[in-house]
């Protein structure tokens, strides 16, 4: 392979801002050209530990067999789109069995699809238009769901301000707030479709829901006929086999997956009670696409399913992100320095600054430009981890990964301190 300022050049003259995304890692120009099990390699010959996991969906590490052979097999006798084939029953039945509560399954490419489904579902099921969305949630790059700080520290539809035009029926609330919702609800109810939220605040930051928020909010959607939506396109096969929906018992109306489902091929899914998810195969919602439901999705989404099911290895991932955050805090500890370490084992988020953040506004509070400068110097110390300062956590990091990490974090803190 070239190297990495090479192929840095040669990616800012065919690809715009030379990556395909606008989240990018922070510092320094690292292209990567293999990965297995916990570790990507980098074109020049570095090794890194990874902890951005392609932003989720390697939860079972880089290249895992099972998940390999299965797409190879399912591949090799054809790739069929729109037609009918086995897997996607068998993938449909595993995912209904696994997650425990929903009756019906869509597939889709990404999650970004998935959570328009269900929002266009929402719509017709309910012959309503508003959607209920809250500040620092991530759900997709579409227009009627991406959501950004605007100018004024409001948040609104992502295009307004950048592009023109401008979405009339996305409300973003503070999340964590069920007084601010109910008002809402009370004043908009022949209004509001959905309400869709990530069940645990997981992009911006990992926060979970306070204690009975997400009863709450079930409550009031039950009461004013709204559809709750949980995108679990993150939180999903990674915080546990049955989610945040498992996490904390409260049951949605419809749900969204991707990333971890698939052990990493890109596949998702919308997922839900059997009385909403009939609509489509009536016929008077559309929820088409061609490469829906391929035997390389569903057959990854059997082998990744199979796997999580059998082997459960959450409590290891827990383990092991329990020990990763105490190290990365004690670490930071002895070098003087005020770092934060918050959330889950299984998905974390590092920063400066105090605790008591419950909402995406108390997290502006934190210090998270210089978590980013300290990212880039991380990257450059062989931590694969993005600016944002969300860690992932596989099932393939064990003893031999944290020792490495904890060395290589104390090396970065004494080079950059
Ligand atoms: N919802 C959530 C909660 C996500 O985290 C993401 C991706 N970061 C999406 C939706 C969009 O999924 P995709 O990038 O696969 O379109």
């Amino acid at each position: 392979h070239p190297h990495s300022g090479e192929l840095h050049r040669r990616a800012n003259q065919r690809v715009p801002g030379g990556v395909h995304s606008n989240i990018r890692l922070v510092g320094p120009q690292a292209y990567v050209s293999e990965g297995r099990g916990a570790w990507l390699y980098g074109v020049d010959g570095e090794e890194y530990v990874d902890y951005l996991l392609g932003q989720g969906p390697n939860f079972l590490g880089h290249a895992p067999t099972s998940v390999l052979d299965a797409v190879d097999e399912a591949s090799r006798k054809g790739t069929i789109y729109a037609g009918q084939h086995p897997l996607e029953v068998e993938a449909s039945e595993l995912l209904c069995e696994v997650l425990g509560w929903p009756d019906m399954v869509r597939f889709c490419v990404s999650g970004t699809e998935a959570v328009q489904a269900a929002l266009r579902l929402a719509r017709a099921v309910t012959g309503r238009t508003g959607v209920i969305s809250f500040e620092g949630h991530y759900h997709g790059w579409l227009d009627n769901v991406l959501a950004a700080p605007g100018p004024d520290g409001s948040w609104r539809a992502a295009s307004a301000g950048q592009v023109p035009g401008h979405l009339d029926d996305l409300t973003v609330l503070p999340w964590n707030d069920i007084d601010v919702l109910a008002e809402v609800l009370r004043h908009g109810r022949d209004e509001i479709a959905a309400v869709i939220m990530e069940p645990i605040m997981i992009n911006s930051g990992v926060i979970e829901p306070i204690e009975g928020y997400l009863d709450k909010v079930r409550q009031l959607c039950s009461q004013y006929g709204v559809v709750l939506i949980f995108d679990e396109v993150i939180s999903g096969f990674r915080v546990g086999l049955d989610g945040a929906v498992g996490r904390y018992g409260v049951r949605p109306d419809l749900a969204t997956y991707g990333k971890a489902m698939a052990g990493g091929w890109p596949a998702a899914a919308l997922v839900g009670r059997r009385d909403l998810m009939e609509w489509f195969g009536s016929g008077t919602v559309n929820h088409s696409g061609t490469f829906n439901a391929s035997v390389m999705a569903t057959a990854a989404t059997i082998a990744s399913l199979t796997y999580l099911r059998n082997e459960s290895p959450y409590a290891g991932v827990e383990e092991y992100g329990t020990a990763l955050m105490d190290g990365l805090r004690e670490c930071a500890e002895s070098h003087g320095l005020p770092l934060r370490v918050a959330g889950l084992p299984a998905a974390f988020h590092v920063s400066f600054g105090d605790e008591g953040v419950t909402d995406y506004r108390s997290l502006q509070r934190l210090d998270l430009e210089r978590y980013q400068k300290l990212a880039g110097v991380l990257v450059d110390h062989g931590l694969w981890v993005a600016g944002r300062g969300v860690w992932y956590v596989s099932v393939c990091h064990g003893s031999e990964e944290l020792d490495a990490t904890l060395l290589r974090f104390a090396k970065a803190l004494n080079d950059w301190s």
